[in-house]
């Protein structure tokens, strides 16, 4: 679909959240990366109140209280301490980190704070076991020029990363407290980006920026991007957790698609003449009867579990919620999201879908009929414990009454497909009070004077001089940078002294052309590129044998290198066995050896590589031919 960001008023803003490569997490001292996992702490909690110390209920805590979860968390004695586990109040700032998060608001021409105060954000999720997430502004205001325009930077905040989900089932929720408190930079834009291109070419330009100090951690998980998105006509949706770069014009182009989805509908019910205290007045119908034959695999599960199955028309919906406006945006979706995330409920249907599922005509006929309802009006039905499927269908008529008015404002997750789901409603501005522990923490002006003469390279200048020391192009350092490659590219080139080109080349062209052909590249950790190189080096394997090996690695990550060559039967050639191999060949091209000796190399060498192509380094085997027949022939 073709569609005018200008013309539908497009504004997306940005908050790119990344770890720092800190010593220590950012208030206490635990390491941010344990070398070795400790003792085994496990503990259960139950999620809190969810008013804030102001009094006011803030709606997004509401939300999460209601759920009355088991939370279980997960650690060990070397990566947590009291701290994590809310035992002990928390320590000082710390300083490296407030240093990065300086030096970035500088990078940033953002204004730092004279002081910085240190607040809690209440998260009651359980991702967090004081109830809050402490965050802080470091510095306000400034821009990055993206595509020759300047996109307004709001806020730069220092924070806490949270837990970790584990698992998570009806009424339990499991976390892993390691990654707790991990500082994390969080760079917030304007809503000044004005299409899905512009979006990722911000979040690419404020990533390289971020990545210039050298001092944020990489990798998965350690980078994630919320949008906010809204279009004139629509509403401020803030989409949560994007994790790929590549994934986010394509969140905004469907978040777009689905708020014009969600427009069109409200028009069309209102052409229909449907009011909102017609959907107010249907009642809840307790349809279990119609299924107790059932052949749908999903209700009969649930009846055999003794729920009862309920449902709620929707008068003059039909047609309307099945709608499709692209693959997972429909209403029957938001329907379902918004039931689901409140109250967890499985078994959700929608006329427009049925027949279907192993549901007969029939028994939507029965329904039809029951509800007094025709294939005008739309029937929800929920399977359930009778209490959570009316309120599952509750929440249902609620979204249902806010589809008349169009987009609702909420906060929504993002799904490794670009598609979101509805995660809770968003939250209020009581949402933010201060950390009564903590002092605030002063900025003085002579150290920022500092930070500001010694401000690490742009990743550009980096480039060039790279470029130059190796003796390889911008372009494919550059690739190197944007892979996250550069310092495990300079260890093997300087440790191994394998040639930059060959290096370069596998960490670029080889890892994409393996990502092409669907190997899980983001498997590969540095330590199976070192190994790799290594042998290479000692001539033990041949870099022909890369692509191979790579892949190898990637289905079998924690296996090593000498696994790796018995698996793929490379074992190391044998030289004396090439040479011998090498006279015999001469012996058989005689001949040509001495008319076009040029000739019988190539000859020898298509003869030879058909055995040891990826075991034998081909300019070494080439060398070893041409001075053979040369020798030979003089
Ligand atoms: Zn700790």
């Amino acid at each position: 679909m073709q569609i005018d960001y200008k013309k539908i008023g497009l504004m997306v803003g940005l908050e790119i959240h990344r770890q720092l490569d800190t010593k220590h997490k950012l208030f206490c001292d635990c390491p941010t990366e344990a070398r070795e996992e400790g003792r085994e702490i496990i503990f259960t909690r139950w999620l809190r109140e969810a008013q804030s110390e102001l009094g006011e209920v803030d709606p997004a805590a509401i939300f999460e209280a209601k759920k009355r979860k088991k939370i279980v968390y997960h650690g060990d004695d070397k990566s947590i301490c009291l701290v994590e586990m809310d035992e002990e109040p928390p320590h000082d700032l710390n300083r490296e980190a407030v240093e990065i998060a300086l030096t970035i608001s500088l990078l940033l021409n953002s204004k730092p704070v004279d002081e910085i105060h240190v607040m809690r954000k209440i998260v009651i999720d359980g991702s967090n076991t004081t109830g809050f997430q402490r965050t802080c502004i470091v510095a306000l205001g400034g821009w990055i020029e993206v595509g020759g325009k300047k996109i307004p930077i709001q806020t730069i905040c220092l924070e806490e990363d949270a837990a970790k989900i584990l698992e998570q089932k009806r009424g339990e929720v499991h976390y892993d407290l390691r990654r707790l408190g991990i500082p994390l930079i969080e760079v917030s834009t304007s809503p000044a980006i004005e299409s899905p291109r512009e979006a990722y070419e911000v979040a690419y330009a404020i990533g390289r920026l971020l990545r210039a100090t050298g001092r944020v951690k990489r990798g998965i998980g350690t980078i994630r991007q919320d949008l906010n998105v809204s279009i004139r006509e629509g509403a401020l949706v803030e989409i949560k957790g994007v994790q790929e770069l590549e994934l986010i014009p394509k969140v905004v182009e469907l978040e777009v698609v689905r708020q014009l989805h969600l427009l069109k509908i409200k028009e069309e019910l209102i052409r229909r003449g449907v009011i909102e205290e017609e959907i107010r007045v249907q009642p809840i119908v307790d349809v279990t009867d119609i299924f107790l034959n059932t052949n749908s695999k999903i209700l009969k599960k649930k009846l055999n579990e003794g729920c009862r199955v309920l449902a709620l028309k929707l008068p003059k919906f039909g047609g309307l919620v099945g709608l499709e406006a692209a693959p997972g945006i429909r209403l029957g979706a938001e329907f379902a999201g918004r039931a689901r995330a409140w109250t967890e409920v499985e078994g959700i249907f929608h006329t427009d879908e049925l027949p279907g599922y192993g549901i007969t005509i029939e028994e939507v006929s029965r329904l039809y009929e029951k509800l007094n309802a025709s294939s005008n009006d739309a029937v929800i039905i929920i399977a359930d414990e009778e209490s959570r499927a009316i309120e599952a269908l509750e929440y249902v008529r609620e979204r249902a009454i806010e589809a008349l008015r169009g987009v609702p404002s909420e906060t929504r997750a993002a799904r490794p497909d670009g598609t979101t789901v509805y995660m809770r409603p968003r939250p209020g501005a009581a949402r933010m009070y201060p950390e009564t522990d903590l002092p605030p923490y002063p900025v003085d002006l002579e150290y920022l004077e500092r930070l500001r003469k010694n401000l690490p390279p742009t990743l550009d200048e980096v480039a060039k001089k790279l470029a130059e020391k190796y003796n390889l192009s911008t372009q494919i350092i550059n690739e190197l940078i944007d892979m996250e490659r550069v310092e495990l590219f300079e260890r093997i080139v300087n440790e191994m002294k394998v040639q930059p080109t060959v290096v370069a080349s596998i960490l670029t062209e080889h890892l994409k052309s393996l990502k092409r052909d669907g190997v899980k590249i983001e498997e590969l950790r540095d330590e199976h590129f070192i190994e790799f190189f290594r042998l290479v080096s000692e001539g033990v394997i041949a870099k022909e044998a890369a692509y191979d090996v790579l892949k190898w690695f990637s289905e079998n990550p924690s296996k090593s290198i000498l696994e790796a060559i018995e698996a793929l039967k490379l074992k190391p050639v044998n030289i004396s066995e090439i040479e011998e191999k090498i006279s015999q060949l001469i012996q058989l091209n005689r001949e040509v050896v001495s008319k076009n000796p040029a000739k019988a190399v190539s000859i020898i060498m298509g003869e030879l590589m058909k055995e040891y192509r990826g075991k034998i380094d081909g300019a070494k085997l080439y060398q070893m031919i041409s001075s053979k027949v040369y020798g030979q022939k003089s």
